[in-house]
Parts: C-alpha cells; structure tokens; sequence
C-alpha cells in the first residue's frame, strides 16, 4: 500500500507520524494509499522550516518572485492532465470537471504574477513643508491554509500564489481524503525555483489543524471548508491572535421566474446541481420556482436529470462521477430518504444506482421542499437538487434570505428590473444573474455571507494581497537649514 508523506523543507518526509487515513478511489470503492496523519511535531518542524526559509524570502526582490511565479505558472500550465488525473483518481471528478478546476487555480497564479503592480504603494509629497508620507505593505511571516476535499489544486490555489507573492511562507494542511495533488504541486513550485521551505505540506487531521491553530509562529489562517468547522477554526485562531478567514459551507438557490428561458434554465441548473456530483460550494442546491414556470420547469429538470452521463471520473464520456466516500452517500441517501418521508415529491431518484462498488448516487430532483425538511436545512453536498415553488418574487427573496448560508445565489430572468432588485436585496456575496455558478475571476475576490464566511476577508484577488500583508505608512523628513522646523510640543500638525 503506497503511504502518502508530508513536504517540509522540500523534501518527503514521516516525520514522527505513524497513525494513518485510508485514501480511496471513489469510482472502484476500493482504498488506493494511506496517508499519514501529522502529529503535533511534525507541525513543529514544518512551522520552524517555514520560519526559517521567511527570513530569506521576505527579502527576495518583487522580479524575483514574480519571476518564480511565472515559471510556476508555466509547469502547472504544463501539467494540467497530470494533475486533472490525479484529481480524478482521489476525488472522483470527471476529468473535464478536473482540468476546469485546475484552471480556476492557475488565474490565481496568474493574478499573483503581477505581484510588483499589486504592491504598489502609496506616496504623497508634501504632505507638511519639508515632509514627505508614504505607505507600503509587507509580508505577515509564516501563514497556514487548511483545505478541503473537493477542490485539491483550486481551492489551495486560492491561497499559496497569493501568499507566497507577498513574501510570505506557507504551510498547507490539505485535505486528508485527497492529498496527492498537493505534494504534486509542491514538486512544481520547486521546479519553478521556490527556495526549499517556503511551501510545506502536512496531511492530518483535526490533531495538526490544532497544532497549526496553536501555533505561535503562525501569523494568519485560510481556511475553506464546512460551516462547523469553519466556525471553530476562526474562533480557535482568533482567540490566539491569528489573522484569519474562514470560508464555510453553502446552500445556493437558483431563483427562476415565470419570464426566464425555461430551457436555458433547466439546462444550466442541471448542469450546476449535478456538476461534480453537487460537491462545490457554489452548486446550485435549492430553486425557487415562482409562479406558473414550476410545471414547466420541473418537467424539463425531470427530463434532464435523467439524461445525465454518470460513470468513473477517468471515463472521458462521463459527466458526473462518483462522490467522494462511502460515507458520503450514505449521508446523501439519507437525505433522500428523510425528504420523501417528510412529503418531498421524488422527480427523479438516484439512489439505486450501482456501477461496481464505486460511491455513486445518481442526480435526484426533489419538488415541493419546505424549509423544514432535513434535506434542506443541512447541505447535502451530492446530487440532489430541491425545488420550492413559491408565488412571487418577494417571497422568492424572502425564502432565499431566510437562510443560514449566504455563499452564491443565481436568478434566471429576462428582467432587468427584477435582476437588479435581486442583486441588490438578497443578502449573499456572490451573485450570478442568469449565471448558475458565479464563481468571481481570480482578480476579483470570492466570498460569501452570513454562515459561509468567518472573518471579514474574502479570499484571492485584492482581498487576499490585503490579507497576506500588513501596511506600513511612514512619515519623512531631511531636515536641512531651510526647512527646519522648531520641535513642538503640539501634537504634530501640518505646516
Ligand atoms: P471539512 O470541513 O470536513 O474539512 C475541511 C478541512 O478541515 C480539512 O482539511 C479537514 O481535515 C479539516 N477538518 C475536518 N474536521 C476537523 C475538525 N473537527 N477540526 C479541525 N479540522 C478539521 O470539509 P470537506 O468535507 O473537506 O469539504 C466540503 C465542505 O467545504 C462543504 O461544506 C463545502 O461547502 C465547503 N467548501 C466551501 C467553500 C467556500 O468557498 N465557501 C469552497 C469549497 C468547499
């Protein structure tokens, strides 16, 4: 059985750990690897690695780094497939799905690449007679990022390039259920020239997540992942003087009204619900159907679903692989289960779809959901899309803003009116006007609201140069015969 390493210092390495996680192959259900789970040493030394190799690299030259990260751009950009496999074999995603997400990452990498224009500081002349004030940022020191499964390149991407472009040093806590394609991407920084430590990788649990929280050295936390978690995790950090953000889980609904392309609709929510078999945050999970479109929508959601090309990720005709574990479609069967006890209306039902011993559930449509059901009030993260029928588009804001989460939303409409109102009232951070998943280029920030978002910053794009740096503002003066100024006593005023 292979035995997936930790990174540090760039090197693989045990390290002091022995316990282990099964990896597995989500599309066969049979475990591929083990990775090692770090213990609270093997944190130590990657934080004091990463520590060490900051003393350098906070002093490397903006053409220096910019110039590592155009060759880091280069290798990823030649290695999309490699990658995408790799995604594919422990995450279960199509292999188009895959290289899509790979993709995302790299204009992330590419947004980093104009590190010396994003730190561009500030300057004013004159600002008193003979005094001169200007302001710059710099880097925070060592910072962690601790991941999910279900984007392994994109999701870590939205967070090492920035980072590392400022002139930080990262350590990356990946997730433990797919954790190659991280150590793969830490063979490409070192390619691209990154001195050894300033990247590290540590596979764990909830054991090196403490260790990473607790630790002293470590200046700011990312974290992306579900709402508990996410909760904890910016309470844990912030109670020990960490810098942090933290992005939760989601339930995106897709408002549609009775003036959409019912069609184009249909198509796209098929699309954005079963998508990586609905493990994205910004899957579309719940629509809101107002008026007399609900018939005409469901029929055709119903049709579609049932077209849906479901097979192994590798499988180049595959449109939707399997989900990630075992345990996971049960969680997503059950879910199903309780929401046809509870009076939902199954349009199509994925349950009983068996493709050799590999975690598939098939895409399932539920109508008439009330905000009371479990498979509504919880995110089922897997393919199943809920319908909520409802008669106005007050009701339909209303609906949408009455819940917990507020990652993305969409509306479906050929009415600017409504769109504008839509985009001004529903309290989510991320909006798609007949845009399904409105996931924000890499030079914009993403971010979501209310329970998918701790922390006031959003993640990549300005937001994330903010929340890697720190300002400096510095006030100047050459004294020379001129201009010199008697000391005062006042506090300091212009002049
Ligand atoms: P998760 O919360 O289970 O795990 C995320 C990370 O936290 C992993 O690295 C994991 O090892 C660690 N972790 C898990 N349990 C922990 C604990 N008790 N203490 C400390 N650390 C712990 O999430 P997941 O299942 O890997 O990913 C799916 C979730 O992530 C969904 O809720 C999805 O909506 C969310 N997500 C959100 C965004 C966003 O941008 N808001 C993006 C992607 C995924």
């Amino acid at each position: 059985m292979k035995t997936i390493q930790h990174w540090i210092g760039g090197t693989l390495t045990t390290g002091a750990s022995t316990r282990t996680a099964p990896v597995w192959n989500p599309a066969t259900g049979e475990q591929q690897a083990e990775v090692l789970l770090a213990e609270p040493a093997d944190v130590d030394a990657a934080v004091s690695t990463a520590a060490r190799a900051f003393e350098q690299w906070r002093d490397a030259s903006l053409s220096k780094r910019s110039s590592v990260l155009f060759a880091f751009r280069q290798l990823v950009n030649g290695h999309v497939d490699e990658l995408a496999g790799i995604i594919a074999d422990e995450h279960g995603k199509v292999i188009s799905d895959a290289r899509g997400e790979v993709q995302r990452g790299l204009e992330v990498v590419e947004f980093a690449c104009g590190i010396p224009q994003l730190l561009k500081g500030e300057y004013s002349d004159q600002v008193s007679s003979g005094v001169d004030s200007y302001s710059f940022r710099q880097p925070l020191g060592v910072v962690a990022g601790i991941t999910p499964f279900n984007f392994p390149v994109m999701v870590p991407m939205w967070m090492h390039p920035i980072a590392i472009a400022c002139g930080n040093t990262f350590v990356l806590k990946p997730s433990e259920r797919d954790p190659s394609a991280s150590l793969y991407v830490a063979r490409l920084w070192q390619q691209a020239g990154l001195p050894d430590g300033v990247f590290n990788v540590v596979h764990g649990d909830k054991v090196a997540v403490d260790a990473l929280l607790d630790s002293t050295p470590v200046e700011a936390v990312s974290f992306v992942g579900s709402t508990p978690i996410a909760r904890y995790i910016h309470e844990r950090a912030n109670a020990n003087g960490k810098r942090v953000q933290a992005l939760g889980g989601a339930k995106n609904h897709a408002v549609v009204l009775p003036d959409a392309d019912l069609e184009f609709a249909a198509d796209h929510l098929t699309a954005a619900a079963f998508g990586s078999a609905g493990q994205r945050c910004m899957a579309i999970s719940a629509t809101v159907v107002v008026g007399e479109a609900g018939d005409a929508l469901v029929g055709r959601l119903k049709e579609k679903a049932g077209t849906v090309k479901v097979g192994p990720g590798r499988d180049e005709e595959s449109e939707m692989g399997p989900v990630v574990t075992a345990d996971a479609r049960n969680r997503i069967v059950g879910f199903i289960d309780s929401a046809e006890q509870q009076g939902a209306t199954l349009v199509a039902d994925g349950r009983n779809l068996n493709i050799g011993k590999g975690f598939f559930v098939g895409p399932t449509v539920l109508d008439h959901v009330t905000s009371d059901m479990e498979a509504y009030r919880n995110e089922v993260f897997g393919p199943v899309l809920s319908v909520t029928r409802v008669d106005t588009v007050d009701e339909a804001i209303a609906f949408v803003n009455a819940n917990p989460y507020g990652n993305g939303t969409a509306i479906f409409t050929s009415s600017g009116e409504a769109a504008r109102r839509f985009q001004r009232e529903v309290t989510v951070g991320m909006i798609g006007i007949n845009v399904p998943i409105p996931v924000p280029m890499a030079y914009h920030s993403f971010g979501g609201w209310k329970d998918s978002l701790f922390g006031e910053s959003h993640i990549h794009g300005p937001e994330g140069i903010r929340f890697y740096t720190r300002a400096k503002v510095v006030t100047a003066r050459w004294p020379h015969v001129e201009h010199t100024v008697a000391a005062s006593y006042h506090f300091p005023t212009a002049t």
